[in-house]
C-alpha cells in the first residue's frame, strides 16, 4: 500500500511533504525551533492536507 502523502503549510511559510508519520515529528521541530511552542501530535495532524 502506498504511503499516502500530505502537506503541511505553516503561517510563517514554511511548507513540508510527506507522510503523516514524517511530517509529524518535522512539524514539533518546526514549532519548538521556529515558534517556541510545543505541538502535539493531534495539532501537527490537524494540520496537514492531502498533497
Ligand atoms: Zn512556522
Amino acid at each position: 500500500m502506498e504511503p499516502l502523502l500530505k502537506q503541511v503549510t505553516c503561517e510563517c511559510g514554511w511548507t513540508a511533504k510527506g507522510t503523516e508519520d514524517e511530517l509529524v515529528p518535522q512539524i514539533q521541530k518546526h514549532g519548538r525551533e521556529v515558534h517556541g511552542i510545543e505541538v502535539t501530535r493531534e495539532q501537527a495532524v490537524a494540520q496537514l492536507v492531502p498533497a
